[in-house]
């Protein structure tokens, strides 16, 4: 059903671009203020499109001067672009425009950070450069001239001729606009050499401002790791002789894989020992490994529109996991990633915004960079992988590279593959793409003779659009175990393909344990009515190190959930348990970091919603503080023992077995400050050497509230550093007591250094207080007030942020009604600004409609 609104685009709508384009060169004679771009492109028609109206986007660009082969037309302008008569055959299409990329506050299209000129065009920012046919399936070959007084002038694909003032570039690759790029200004590099698998040498180099060339080693390291990786496992090569990545400060994503020049918001390429966390080093690493692989997985073979964005986004997730997972823990990033669905994606999943792994309709595509097409996207191809096997996944992921090298591709393309790779019939689990929100899964046993009977049911509650659901293919992985906590059943792939579906083991000589949704086998809520004890049993027994967590977790919860409805005190059994295995020295310091954690505020609130509670943040809160506490206590002795285990005697080095000693230091030390006031936060914030072990500090000591000197400190040693105050200005919200954040972070927003404009300084202050559960729904609405004062006013110079930040009010029906209707003012407030961004328009819209 189509609504009335014109904007909306359907998938259902695509028709081909009625041309060819067989060439783009493009020449830039830049200027702050008036930017020149020269563009000469031969179409020809294309025989496969129906025949259509020659139409070409184009945004906020002053049109000097169009000619068709040689001769001045005069196009017809609209807010979007131009249409133009144009000859029945082949013609040169040449054109040129002025634009002002210090103007432009978007951070969308060619704009300026810090002096240096920079692109953005994924998703629709290349119609901001040119006019042009701005549509992942118009692949060209592009040929770039750049003039400037710039040193450093950088654009896609090989080097050609540089000389006084220019530099030219050549991609011989047919690529999409959206993958155009171009860096100029003055830049230093770090650079570094890599030989592929089949002899070819490439230049690779990580460009940065003049003072940051000693924080790209460890993004350099990353990067060659992450093309050998690429050759092993996948069999893909490097396809160019030289790979370019820049660093720039004002980025609203994480990074861009523009085809052989990546551009990387700083906070996600540049690290060093005594500037970067280990969970920075961690994300870096695991960047850098996403933009390289879409070299293959998104360059190479992309997305015929934009409604197939998971095709590269999901499998690139993919596989920048099984990449962390191999350089790293399994078990580790297997935890981390249900930890981001549970958080991120369910919440999506659940509310408003909820919408299918490709989606069939948008008004505005930046708003669907989510956590579902990104990571649930991820978990679908996961659990292909899974319903297939290795070899069988191995074997379509060649037909796939095979079979569209070169194209622009659907989901259905990707399916075909592995139908025709694996002979199985996909039709069903095609519902992944097309089926929004998370299925809930239940499950009763039933035992007789020696034969164990699970049955599960699954439904999907409804989503905005999709009131019916259909059942869908679940791959779950279930172990079985005896009474004396042996495993009788080893990990066995169960099918669930119907709504209500029974699975048989047989001769078994007792009642046995089940272990279900081992590894998170599907991206599901789990409905299993397990008894405590059951649960403190796979805790202390499970083989399987995501359950065996998850088993602690659910304990975490169902311990939080009575204290919080029914005042009920800590459950010791599960904190014994717990101590168990945190005493357990053969396991991975990091796995025990992750046992220690209990499930976030937000997931709290979560769960009592789904349960049929209305979750009330500040009796969540004090739930979460009053379990700290008692844990601090009752671990009095234990704590020592893992503070010397978690001490690290080495040189700093964000090597996966110090950076799990740190975590466990850090799970200590949040409780040690509950014990001794902040003493040993103190002493470590004093000798700290590295930024992990500062920032952990603290953290401590702001939540113990003897901070004022500590942050003083810090901003004194750190100032000139902006990636460090990013984590100053967020930190001291986060951390937070819930009656003071929001003065605090109001307070900060007055800063001197509180640089409104960069996406990360904003994010940092007003993401902060968004992510702190408790403050953000402070009972007066404060905060909500807060938030939407800043959003009405950042919308007009970024709209791609504001509407991505708008989601933090996602949940508001869950809430009370008090605060529902101060979250819905906040909303209303928002609706009303005038020349609203059709970017946060939609985002309100859909957030209302509930
Ligand atoms: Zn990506």
């Amino acid at each position: 059903m189509k609504d009335a609104s014109p904007q909306t685009v359907y998938l259902s709508d695509y028709t081909p671009f009625g041309w060819q384009v067989q060439d783009v060169h493009l020449t830039f004679r830049l200027a702050p203020e008036a930017t020149r771009v020269l563009a000469r492109i031969h179409f020809a028609p294309n025989p496969d499109a129906p025949k259509q109206e020659f139409f070409l986007h184009g945004e906020d660009l002053t049109l000097i001067h169009a000619a068709i082969d040689g001769r001045t037309v005069s196009p017809v302008q609209s807010a979007e672009g131009l249409t133009c008569t144009v000859p029945d055959g082949p013609f040169l299409w040449e054109c040129e425009v002025e634009i002002a990329p210090a103007k432009n506050t978007a951070l969308e299209g060619l704009y300026m950070s810090n002096g240096m000129y920079c692109t953005q065009c994924e998703a629709e920012g290349f119609r901001k450069i040119t006019f042009y046919p701005d549509r992942p399936d118009v692949m060209s070959v592009f040929t770039v001239r750049i003039e400037g007084e710039e040193p450093v002038k950088l654009s896609n694909g090989n080097p050609g001729k540089t000389g006084e003032g220019f530099a030219e570039w050549h991609d011989p690759w047919p690529k999409p606009a959206y993958l155009f790029a171009l860096v100029a200004g003055d830049l230093v590099n770090h650079p570094d050499r890599f030989t592929t698998m089949n002899g070819r040498d490439v230049e690779l180099n990580i460009w940065v401002r003049p003072g940051d060339e000693g924080k790209c080693a460890f993004g350099m390291e990353a990067l060659k790791k992450s093309m050998k990786w690429d050759e092993d496992v996948y069999g893909r090569e490097y396809d160019l002789d030289i790979f370019n990545i820049v660093a720039v400060d004002d980025f609203n994503m994480g990074a861009m894989e523009n085809k052989g020049l990546n551009v990387f918001n700083s906070s996600c390429v540049l690290a060093s020992p005594e500037t970067s966390t280990d969970a920075n080093f961690e994300r870096i690493e695991a960047i850098i490994a996403h933009e390289y692989f879409h070299n293959w997985t998104g360059n190479r073979i992309t997305c015929r529109d934009w409604f197939q964005l998971c095709l590269k986004e999901g499998l690139t997730v993919f596989r920048d996991a099984q990449f962390t997972a191999d350089m790293r823990s399994a078990p580790v990033k297997r935890i981390e990633d249900a930890q981001m669905m549970r958080g991120r994606q369910f919440p999506e999943d659940q509310g408003p915004l909820a919408h299918p792994v490709r989606p069939e309709s948008f008004q505005e595509i930046n708003n669907f960079y989510t956590a579902t097409v990104y990571e649930k996207g991820a978990e679908v191809i996961g659990m292909l992988k899974r319903l297939v096997g290795d070899e069988d996944y191995a074997k379509a992921l060649d037909l796939y590279f095979d079979r569209h090298d070169g194209d622009a591709a659907t989901i259905e393309d990707w399916l075909k593959v592995f139908e025709d790779a694996t002979g199985r019939d996909l039709t069903q689990f095609k519902r992944w793409y097309s089926q929004a929100g998370t299925p809930r899964v239940s499950v009763t046993e039933d035992w007789a003779d020696g034969t164990y009977t699970l049955t599960f049911r699954q439904v999907t509650p409804p989503t905005p659009g999709q009131p019916d659901k259909a059942p869908q293919v679940i791959p779950m992985a279930v172990g079985l175990l005896n009474p004396n906590g042996d495993e009788v059943v080893p990990t066995t792939l169960l099918e669930i393909t119907e709504a209500e579906q029974s699975f048989r083991f047989d001769g078994l000589s007792a009642r046995p344990v089940p272990s279900l949704l081992r590894d998170f086998s599907a991206p599901v809520v789990m409905e299993r009515e397990a008894s405590a004890e059951e649960r403190a049993f796979l805790l202390a027994h499970d083989t399987d190190p995501f359950n065996r967590w998850d088993a602690s977790q659910m304990l975490g919860i169902e311990c939080l959930i009575a204290m919080i409805t029914e005042g009920a005190t800590p459950d010791t059994a599960w904190l014994d348990g717990l101590e168990r295995v945190l005493r357990d020295t053969d396991l991975d310091p990091a796995y025990r970091a992750l046992m220690m954690g209990t499930p976030s505020q937000a997931e709290l609130a979560r769960v009592l919603h789904e349960r049929g509670h209305t979750p009330d943040p500040e009796a969540i809160w004090n739930a979460a503080e009053t379990l700290a506490q008692f844990r601090a206590e009752r671990w009095a002795d234990l704590l020592p023992r893992l503070a010397a285990e978690a001490t690290v005697e080495a040189p700093y080095s964000p090597d996966a077995e110090q950076v799990g000693k740190r975590a466990l230091g850090a799970g200590v030390l949040a409780l040690q400050t509950r014990l001794d006031g902040g003493k040993a936060a103190q002493a470590q914030f004093d000798s700290a050497d590295n930024m992990t072990l500062q920032l952990t500090a603290l953290g401590s000591l702001v939540r113990a509230g003897r901070d004022a000197e500590a942050l003083a400190a810090f901003e004194e040693q750190w100032q000139d550093d902006r990636l460090v105050m990013d984590k100053w200005f967020g930190l001291q919200i986060g951390a937070a007591a819930p009656d003071v954040a929001v003065e605090r972070a109001q307070a900060l927003t007055r800063h001197a250094a509180f640089d409104w404009k960069n996406p990360n300084r904003f994010r940092a202050v007003l993401g902060g207080l968004a992510m702190h559960h408790a403050a953000f729904h402070r009972a007066d609405g404060a905060s909500y007030a807060l938030l939407a004062d800043w959003l009405i006013r950042l919308d007009d110079l970024n709209p791609q942020t504001t509407a991505r930040m708008a989601a933090v009010f996602q949940t508001w029906t869950r809430y009370d009604e008090g605060r529902r209707a101060l979250m819905r003012a906040a909303l209303e407030r928002i609706a009303a600004k005038p020349k609203l961004s059709r970017d946060t328009g939609e985002m309100v819209t859909r957030m209302l409609a509930q």
